[in-house]
């Protein structure tokens, strides 16, 4: 009991939200305090993701006005999951426990109670795993289906339906620190450090105010990283089709010279048209894998720093 408790909040143009947030939050962390759940030494530490509107401003002020608020400003935008990566390891310096949630109020904050009782039930890592999906759009929700599908196929281990709302103890984010990758995916990295895990459930709501920050764009590259980050299997899939494609080609190589040899010669433009655009596309896709992966060598080896910060601001 009476650990320190940080709340990560990563905010990338938040300035419509962060009041009722905060407010919230305040509330939230104050009952806890008072009841001696967690430390009067815990903090609400907004991330500030190289926001362009008001964000950081509202940021400073909380801090000036309660010590309860630290912020932390990036240099410039770096993402939600580099963000998040920033708010974690500056948290891990004074934090027990850290729990990771976005600014909008999606999250339900009611749940921060279960994520504690489980910690103090012993658990290192403990999920939030949304308990339903209806606040999301027909799109979102087949599209995340499919995903969860393909990345098992791969066979990346992720927990399914679960964000990045999720408590991790200091010395699971100490592990998390020895993954010094530049591309890094924290659904599928946290499932690899081990130690005790559980799940709690919890209601999505809607977004508070405000619009989402994350365009199809960035969607993508996401489940992107997902894959590319931990499995090699699309590789593996290219050798194999490449075996297959080269077997029937063979048996339509053997077709062609029997039709030639009996002489009856159809005029083959379909057949000729239709391998060349069968190959070259299937050559592309596969091109295409290899430059991910190639690309993604190209980052890890320049080792560039995930995220820059400018300020920090803890009493
Ligand atoms: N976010 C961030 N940097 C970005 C994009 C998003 O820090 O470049 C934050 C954002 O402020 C929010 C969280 O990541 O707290 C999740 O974003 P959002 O709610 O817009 O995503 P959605 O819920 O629509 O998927
Ligand atoms: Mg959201």
């Amino acid at each position: 009991m009476n650990e320190i408790l940080y709340l990560v909040i990563p905010c990338y143009n938040e300035q419509e939200v962060l009041p009722e947030t905060s407010s919230r939050l305040k509330a939230k962390m104050s009952g806890m305090i008072q009841s001696g759940l967690i430390s009067p030494d815990s903090r609400v530490l907004f991330v500030d993701d190289g926001s362009r509107d008001s964000t950081w401003e509202l940021i400073s002020k909380y801090h000036e006005q309660d010590p309860l608020f630290s912020g932390l400003k990036l240099a410039h935008n770096q993402g939600h999951q580099n963000a998040l990566v920033a708010g974690l390891m500056q948290a891990k310096e004074h934090a027990d426990i850290t729990i990771s949630l976005d600014a909008d109020l999606q999250d339900d904050t009611d749940a921060i109670d279960k994520f504690i009782a489980e910690y103090y039930n012993g658990c290192d890592i403990v999920y939030g795993v949304r308990s339903s999906r209806a606040t999301d759009t027909v799109f979102k929700r087949t599209t995340a289906v499919g995903y969860y599908r393909f990345l098992k196929l791969m066979g990346v281990e992720i927990v399914e339906n679960h964000a990045d709302y999720r408590l991790m103890s200091k010395r699971a984010l100490e592990a998390l620190a020895r993954y010094d990758e530049v591309n890094l995916f924290l659904r599928g990295i946290v499932p690899l450090i081990g130690f005790r895990t559980s799940v709690v459930e919890y209601e999505r709501h809607e977004r508070f105010a405000g619009e989402s920050k994350y365009p199809l764009k960035k969607m993508l590259a996401l489940a992107m990283d997902g894959i590319t980050s931990f499995s090699v299997k699309p590789i593996r899939l290219i050798t194999t089709l490449g075996v297959i494609i080269f077997l029937v080609s063979v048996l339509a190589l053997l077709y062609l010279l029997i039709i030639k040899l009996m002489g009856w010669t159809v005029a083959g433009w379909t057949t000729v048209m239709g391998s060349i655009w069968a190959l070259g596309g299937i050559q592309l896709l596969c091109l295409g894998i290899i430059g991910e992966y190639i690309g993604k060598v190209y980052k890890e080896v320049k080792h560039r720093p995930r995220y820059i910060v400018d300020t920090f601001l803890n009493k």
